[in-house]
């Protein structure tokens, strides 16, 4: 019985793996046309400055709508974006639509915010990029201050003397640029004060358990007292409850980010909230 117990383990275990290839080869597959066929938006999440109140900027946020797989989540796709080279195309279709819709909004009539995109490792070491984005601001007119990249540290830290270089270039532009995820990759505290960026943003699984588990708070506290000694500007991602953002205020966190606030919005939607707020 033993024995047959493990050759049904054996198969179930065979059968979840063939699952998860078939799965990922018909991700790769229906991917290839997402573009094409206007099946990729962007949401867009607010940002909240805590001393002020005011909605400081955006995060541009991919959501793909395939019609029998349905809605297929970042987690599920970016990744198959990334090996395959697919995410270049699609970053830079995300990039200037981003662009454009912050123009699209300032002409609505709402104050100027920044819009923030999410770069990946492939997007971030394209020789290309620094060209990309000039012609973004350039094609859709949207003012270089207005636009903010987010990157991870484990893409920074891949090569440290070329993401030096390549970041200082993009500063250049005029651009913000962000730390994103801060905390779970494997970045070196040596290395973070060359990198010229504006914020360090607070990955979710710490603002999650920082008000179950002290040493959780104590690394929150720490790299907010870390980044404002770098000179960064702090964001809390993953803000969910009142309690959690009273902690962040009381520890001096700049801005959050959150369900708390705002889950990501059609840009309607966000024109609403800005109208009404
Ligand atoms: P991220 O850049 O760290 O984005 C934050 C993620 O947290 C988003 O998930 C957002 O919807 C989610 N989130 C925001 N507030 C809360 C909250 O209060 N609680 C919880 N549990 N989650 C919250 P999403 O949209 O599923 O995106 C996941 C990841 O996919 C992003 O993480 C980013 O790494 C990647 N991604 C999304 N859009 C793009 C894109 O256009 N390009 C690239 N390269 N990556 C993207
Ligand atoms: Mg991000
Ligand atoms: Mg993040
Ligand atoms: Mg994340």
């Amino acid at each position: 019985r033993a024995k047959e117990a493990g050759r049904n383990q054996v198969q179930f275990y065979e059968a979840a793996m063939h699952a998860r290839i078939a799965e990922r080869a018909s991700i790769e597959a229906e991917l290839r046309h997402a573009l094409a066929r206007n099946e990729l938006s962007l949401v867009y999440q607010p940002k909240l400055d805590l001393r002020s109140g005011a909605v400081t900027g955006v995060e541009a946020l991919l959501r793909w709508q395939h019609p029998t797989l349905g809605a297929v989540s970042p987690a599920r796709f970016i990744g198959v974006a990334e090996e395959t080279g697919m995410i270049v195309a699609i970053g830079r279709w995300v990039l200037r639509m981003a662009c454009t819709q912050a123009v699209a909004w300032q002409q609505a009539g709402l104050p100027p915010l920044r819009v923030a995109v999410n770069l990946s490792a492939r997007q971030f070491r394209d020789q290309a990029l620094l060209e990309e984005v000039r012609a973004a601001l350039h094609d859709s007119g949207l003012a270089a201050q207005y636009l903010e990249l987010e990157l991870t540290e484990s893409l920074m830290m891949h090569n440290v003397d070329e993401a030096v270089a390549a970041i200082e270039n993009l500063k250049q532009l005029g651009i913000a640029l962000s730390i994103d995820d801060f905390g779970t990759g494997y970045s070196s505290l040596a290395y973070l004060k060359q990198f010229p960026v504006d914020y360090l943003k607070i990955d979710q699984s710490f603002t999650r358990d920082m008000l179950d588990e002290p040493r959780v708070a104590a690394i929150v506290r720490s790299v907010i007292a870390l980044g404002h000694s770098l000179g960064f500007k702090v964001i809390a991602e993953g803000v969910e409850t009142a309690s959690q953002l009273d902690y962040l205020r009381g520890n001096d966190c700049d801005e959050i980010q959150g369900y708390y606030f705002s889950r990501p919005l059609t840009p309607d939607a966000f024109a609403d909230l800005l109208r009404s707020s």
